[in-house]
């Protein structure tokens, strides 16, 4: 997972450094109220936690989708070699290939992005 924001001065998208799991832990790390630099254009701007949002990182869902084509393939190759025609490799495979794309995209990506603090007006922070 990674967590992004979108840089008022230069409108891209820049990833945090850090990545937290939830919008709380952000929160007890950085604040409410942060200031980040634009990785593109290295403006420095602020940003409140509900400004960031989560995206999934794409070498995760990579590395199952890889995992589950190895395993079609050498099932399948197995099943060949003994002369049996089976979709059995496909299933497994195809099975891992969903759960590493669809658990990534359920949990801690939804659950960041659901979550909204409630913003306090920043003049009455320090008060
Ligand atoms: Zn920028």
């Amino acid at each position: 997972m990674k967590l992004y924001t979108k840089c008022p001065s230069c409108k891209s998208d820049f990833n945090l450094t850090k990545t937290y799991n939830t919008r709380p832990d952000l929160i007890a790390d950085k604040g409410e109220y942060f200031n980040l630099n634009c990785s593109k254009c290295g403006t420095a701007n602020e940003y409140h936690a509900n400004d960031i949002k989560a995206k999934e990182s794409y070498f995760t869902n990579f590395l199952g989708t890889i995992l589950g084509l190895l395993v079609i393939l050498i099932t399948t190759k197995l099943m060949w070699n003994q002369g049996i025609i089976s979709n059995v490799g496909l299933i497994i495979g195809g099975s891992i290939i969903a759960a590493s794309n669809y658990s990534s995209l359920t949990s801690n990506v939804n659950a960041f992005n659901r979550y909204r603090a409630t913003r306090v007006p920043k003049q009455n922070i320090n008060k």
